[in-house]
């Protein structure tokens, strides 16, 4: 255990699964905290625990990261509070069903949870970071990013904007003490499973990660600086490989002349 305080860090979505292991860790390692989410008995009683185990200062704060009103109160707190010198954008939601599946309703809020809120949390946060050259900040998306026709199309939309976000962050900063750091987990064993109507029992015992060991290895590719983490792939040359062809099509993306193969 921590006894100097690292500074304050927010996780949205501690009231359970990866959110609430990422709180618990992050208090081992010397930081106060500003846990998120809907269900403030959880957070509380999060919060109790993790004071009583570690001694760090833990506040709750209940928002509804769907509605402007939730991600404003963060968004507030981010821009006023000089102690804060982390942000884990844990809050996520997934689907039952496909985009032919679910209605407007249904794709708004996902979008809302998975990409407008962070996305305006990673700015606010950066914007406060950056001035004082010291920070950093979590994205948490998914393997699904890279596997859009493996499962429901929108949650893993959602995730490649969050990875894009972070990319793009990471570059702006790089010369500075500022780390943005996108995570990419698999299939984890969490209540979002059966919260999306899904079974994580029916995948293969051998797919499935438990929160601890997730959040655990990231914090390692945090601490490693990676701007990308992604615990379950074990051949890191594919991710590598991966990157490397993206970036080699970096220089030909913008030409005036159309490709020769779309000539009539
Ligand atoms: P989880 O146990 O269901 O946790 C989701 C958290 O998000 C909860 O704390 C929940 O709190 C919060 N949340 C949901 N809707 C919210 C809202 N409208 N406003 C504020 N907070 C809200 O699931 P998890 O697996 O730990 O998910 C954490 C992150 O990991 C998500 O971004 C998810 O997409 C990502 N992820 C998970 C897996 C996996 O297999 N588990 C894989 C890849 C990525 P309240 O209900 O109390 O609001």
């Amino acid at each position: 255990m921590s006894t100097e305080s690292k500074g304050t860090a927010i996780v949205t979505g501690a009231s359970s699964g990866i959110g609430q292991v990422y709180a618990e860790r992050l208090a081992a390692r010397g930081y106060d905290l500003i846990l998120v989410a809907r269900r403030l008995e959880r957070l509380e009683a999060l919060g109790k625990k993790i004071t009583a185990e570690t001694g760090r200062k833990v506040e709750a704060i209940q928002a509804d990261l769907t509605q402007r009103e939730g991600v404003a109160k963060v968004e507030a707190r981010l821009a006023s509070d000089p102690t804060i010198t982390l942000l884990v954008n844990n809050a996520g939601i997934s689907l039952e069903g496909s985009l032919l599946e679910n209605d407007t309703a249904k794709i708004e809020q996902i979008i809302a949870i998975n990409t407008v809120a962070p996305t305006v949390l990673t700015a606010a946060a950066a914007k406060q970071f950056v001035a004082r050259d010291k920070g950093g900040i979590i994205n948490i998306a998914s393997v699904l990013a890279f596997a859009p026709e493996m499962f429901d199309g929108i949650y893993s939309g959602t995730k490649a904007h969050l990875i894009n976000v972070s990319q793009s962050l990471a570059a702006r900063v790089k010369d500075t003490n500022v780390r943005v750091q996108a995570v990419l987990p698999g299939a984890t064993r969490s209540e979002i499973w059966e919260n999306s109507g899904k079974d994580v029992d029916a995948l293969l015992p051998g797919m499935v990660m438990e929160t601890a060991d997730l959040v655990d290895a990231a914090l390692l590719g945090f601490d490693r600086g990676e701007v990308v983490t992604i615990p379950p792939l074990h051949d890191e040359a594919q991710f590598l490989a991966y990157e490397a062809a993206r970036h080699a099509m970096g220089p030909n993306l913008s030409r005036k002349e159309v490709a020769p193969r779309y000539r009539a």
